[in-house]
């Protein structure tokens, strides 16, 4: 069995990067007490930063007031000792997307959490089922993929392991829907749904910007007009970070052959440090 929405109050949230803090946040607006853990008290700090920014923008336009802002930061309590989530009702872990960082983060979690108590990952292309195989209780873990900004996009994608039970992908939707979102399934195959189909369209939006097809602005205007989607591939890209799609890209890779391969500007781009917006430059600048 697995501890259902009824008997969720307290929800864990591992790593406070771009998604941990963002799953933080809609989490204690939904009015779960949320406990937020990063390896470093600085990270946690920083996690704490992109909330208050979050809010600041909520109450800029009017969809939460001081009062109901400040209440949101005050369910949020940062650690970084993994022993503090024992008393979790359910924990979604969005450290970095790297399988033994995610087998040992599942593996300690298993140990420190009740039997009952599902364990959620946040992965983007990473196998729900061999994360699970680090538990002794694949039956609770699941795939609760947000999407980024997690305060804003509604759509977040359940991803179903080889022995996840169904209370538990039903939980997944449950605990999805109670933040607000609207939930699609997906099985558990390389990038999902998602970021199988959006890999390729960023990787190849960078290979045509290194092949000199067109400017980069040209590249994202194009596809942003011609597809009506609201950021091209580049400006995308750097707003996921480009160290996130290129892991993401990288796994696509090993698992489903050279269709997937990643464009060399990527790799470029990630080994000069220039991740996207989070770094001030990835395809783009930014202040
Ligand atoms: P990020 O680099 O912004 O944050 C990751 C955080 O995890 C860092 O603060 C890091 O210190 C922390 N961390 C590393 N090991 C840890 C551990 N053992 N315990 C606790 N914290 C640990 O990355 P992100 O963009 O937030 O991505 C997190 C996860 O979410 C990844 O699996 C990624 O694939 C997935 N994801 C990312 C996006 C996106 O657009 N960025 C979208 C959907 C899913």
């Amino acid at each position: 069995m697995v501890r259902e929405l009824d008997s969720v109050e307290r929800v864990g949230v591992v790593g406070a990067g771009t998604m941990g803090s963002g799953i933080a946040q809609v989490a204690a607006t939904a009015e779960y007490d949320v406990v937020m853990r990063d390896v470093e008290e600085a990270f946690v700090e920083r996690g704490f930063d992109s909330i208050d920014d979050s809010l600041d923008r909520f109450v800029g336009k009017g969809k939460l007031n001081e009062t109901e802002a400040d209440a949101v930061r005050d369910r949020v309590t940062g650690t970084t000792d993994l022993a503090d989530l024992a008393d979790c009702d359910l924990v979604v872990e969005a450290a970095a997307e790297d399988m033994d960082i995610k087998q040992d983060v599942f593996a300690a979690l298993d140990e420190v959490t009740d039997d009952d108590v599902a364990l959620a990952t946040n992965t983007s292309t990473l196998s729900i089922t061999t994360i699970a195989s680090a538990t002794g209780r694949p039956e609770r873990v699941v795939g609760i993929h947000f999407m980024n900004p997690v305060p804003v996009m509604e759509g977040v994608e359940v991803v179903t392991g080889e022995k996840t039970a169904d209370a538990t992908v039903e939980l997944a939707h449950d605990v999805a829907e109670s933040l607000g979102k609207t939930t699609w399934e997906s099985d558990d195959k390389p990038g999902f749904v998602s970021n199988r189909v959006l890999m390729p369209w960023i990787n190849e939006g960078i290979r045509a910007f290194d092949e000199g097809v067109a400017t980069k602005e040209d590249i994202d205007r194009g596809m942003k007009l011609g597809t009506n989607v609201p950021m091209g591939p580049l400006e995308l890209a750097d707003h996921i970070g480009l160290d996130v799609c290129l892991d993401a890209t990288e796994t696509l890779h090993e698992e489903l052959g050279d269709r997937y391969k990643p464009a060399y500007l990527l790799k470029r781009k990630v080994d000069a440090g220039d991740l996207g917006k989070k770094t001030g430059k990835g395809f783009h600048d930014y202040d």
